[in-house]
């Protein structure tokens, strides 16, 4: 923490320390909190919408839940973990991992559990923000640290409340839900599908897996970590953080290459992809409906060595007729078959543009920020919003998403706040928000930018396509972004230096959509 407070402001008078709300207790939320109080802000709030940390890896339990991105590159880089017992994690490890970072960094009693946030009210320069059905509460600076994917997005498939079994979304399996001899049926192809696919076709009488598109599936090379590794990693730690670099370095030279549109790299995908496919399904008919028949890297890539020998098996079946309809005893699709089922899985993905919405955001001159998104959310450097001062989002809209990790675009983005927080306290400003220009001359070049990627012309339909079927993710490497995050260009933003400039502008902004 540098420079002093803002002269007269609620910093001043609160010890120098900006009131912070920060809005989920997920892999952001924890990694905020514990970097906000390393650089000196310490006056830090967490609301949690349930009773427990974790966020995605909370809210997720399906079986065969992992991580396809390596485990020495999905974890912060401040606290390195010796112990992951694989090369990829699975769910359980962790959130229990998030859960021991939070309780090792002095989290949890920041964290206001069963709190969601129902309103944020802008009235310059501070935040009014609404948990629950209580008082408003006010905070200088907000955190919304809401995640990308928690939005199940539920198809409105006709005769669904018919269904006599079981029907849930991935996102909501039921606890101790047992499959032995179950028929089920799942609905969608995405990672989380294949996991599921991957995890239950040999517990399950039937697997009936109803596929809309085919997926481009990349081997997961999945290893397990001796302990003498891990002994030399609590011995060594610059071990994990270089094994963290390694893996950076990788997916950087080869996915993100490849989503960015290198022939060699796509090239490259594709043909491991196919070999995968050849390799693992022995009989042509089901490997003509596997095939995709839109570019590798258009849809965010799968890596999974468990769905092909799964659904190859005799138990299971890929149907790839289009849903008619949802019965009493099944689906019905469209060529008659009626697939009895016991229990339909809806892994059919989420509703990837809501971000911190159905909260209420509202911004300078009574602007609220799901009219301003009016469905395509936007946001200067995948951060900051015009209109909206003193507002930060971790993950939020178009910034780095797909085969990377999440962990490491949350720290840049929090070192990026902090930044900020430094510069205010540097100009002793009180508020401080991107220029409307700013955020237009820099979303035209993300508009062009994006036009270049693999997910645009790859000819397919995925989460990353705003409702104009336009690429709503950071078109760019995430090198860039980290160097965006880390020299932040501050003639980018304006500063209000006092109470009586703020209420000012807030009452003069003319903000556009
Ligand atoms: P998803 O990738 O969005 O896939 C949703 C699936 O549901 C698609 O196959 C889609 O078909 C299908 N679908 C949607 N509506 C449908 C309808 N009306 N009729 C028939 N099919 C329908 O969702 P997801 O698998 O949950 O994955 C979402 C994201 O979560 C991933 O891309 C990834 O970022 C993250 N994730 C990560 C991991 C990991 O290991 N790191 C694991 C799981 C999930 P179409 O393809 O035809 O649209």
């Amino acid at each position: 923490m540098t420079g002093n407070p803002p002269i007269g402001s609620h910093w001043a008078r609160n010890g120098g320390q900006p009131r912070i709300a920060v809005i989920g207790a997920g892999m952001s939320g924890i990694g905020a909190v514990i970097k906000l109080e390393k650089a000196g802000y310490t006056d830090v709030t967490v609301f949690e919408k349930t009773g427990e940390i974790g966020g995605t890896w909370r809210e997720n339990r399906y079986p065969g839940l992992s991580c396809d991105v390596p485990s020495y590159f999905y974890q912060y880089t401040f606290a390195p973990n010796p112990d992951w017992s694989h090369r990829f994690s699975y769910g359980p490890e962790i959130q229990a991992y998030l859960k021991r970072t939070a309780e090792r960094f002095g989290v949890m009693p920041r964290i206001r559990f069963n709190a969601p946030v129902t309103e944020l009210r802008y009235e310059a320069p501070r935040w009014h923000l609404r948990a629950g059905d209580g008082e408003a509460e006010v905070f200088d600076i907000v955190i919304a640290a809401t995640g990308v994917l928690h939005h199940p997005s539920v198809p409105d498939f006709p005769g669904l409340d018919d269904f006599r079994g079981t029907a849930f979304h991935t996102a909501r399996w039921p606890e101790n839900l047992d499959l032995t001899g179950k028929k089920v049926g799942i609905i969608g192809t995405g990672s989380t599908s294949a996991q599921i696919v991957g995890a239950i076709t040999d517990q399950v009488a039937r697997v009936s897996l109803f596929q809309r598109t085919a997926q481009w599936i990349h081997p997961l090379p999945q290893k397990r970590y001796g302990e003498r590794w891990k002994g030399l990693l609590r011995r060594i730690p610059a071990l994990n953080r270089a094994a963290y670099r390694g893996v950076s370095f990788t997916i950087d030279q080869t996915f993100v290459r490849a989503t960015l549109g290198s022939p060699v790299m796509l090239r490259y995908l594709a043909w491991m992809c196919r070999r995968n496919l050849r390799r693992n399904v022995p009989d042509p008919e089901l490997r003509a409906k596997l095939t995709p028949d839109y570019r590798a890297g258009c849809k965010r890539m799968i890596f999974c060595s468990t769905f092909y020998p799964a659904i190859s098996k005799d138990n299971a079946e890929l149907v790839t007729a289009g849903i008619d309809r949802i019965e009493a005893d099944g689906v019905r699709t469209a060529d008659g078959t009626l697939h009895e089922l016991d229990v339909l899985v809806l892994a059919t993905g989420f509703k990837a543009s809501n971000f911190i919405l159905p909260t209420r955001v509202i911004g300078e001159n009574g602007v609220e920020l799901g009219s301003q998104w009016d469905g395509i959310p936007r946001a200067h450097r995948a951060t900051t919003m015009p209109g909206f001062p003193n507002f930060w989002m971790l993950e939020g809209p178009t910034g780095p998403v797909g085969n990377i990790s999440l962990f490491m675009i949350s720290e840049q983005q929090i070192d990026n706040l902090i930044l900020s927080l430094d510069e205010m306290r540097a100009r002793e400003a009180v508020a401080m928000a991107p220029r409307q220009d700013a955020f237009e001359r820099y979303n035209a070049d993300m508009a062009r930018a994006v036009r270049g990627t693999i997910w645009f012309t790859g000819g397919c339909n995925s989460w990353y396509l705003d409702r104009n079927g336009v690429p709503n993710i950071y078109p760019w490497a995430p090198r860039r972004f980290r160097r965006e995050m880390q020299n932040p260009d501050f003639s980018e933003f304006r500063f209000m230096r006092d109470e009586a400039e703020a209420i000012a502008a807030d009452r003069a902004a003319a903000v556009t959509a």
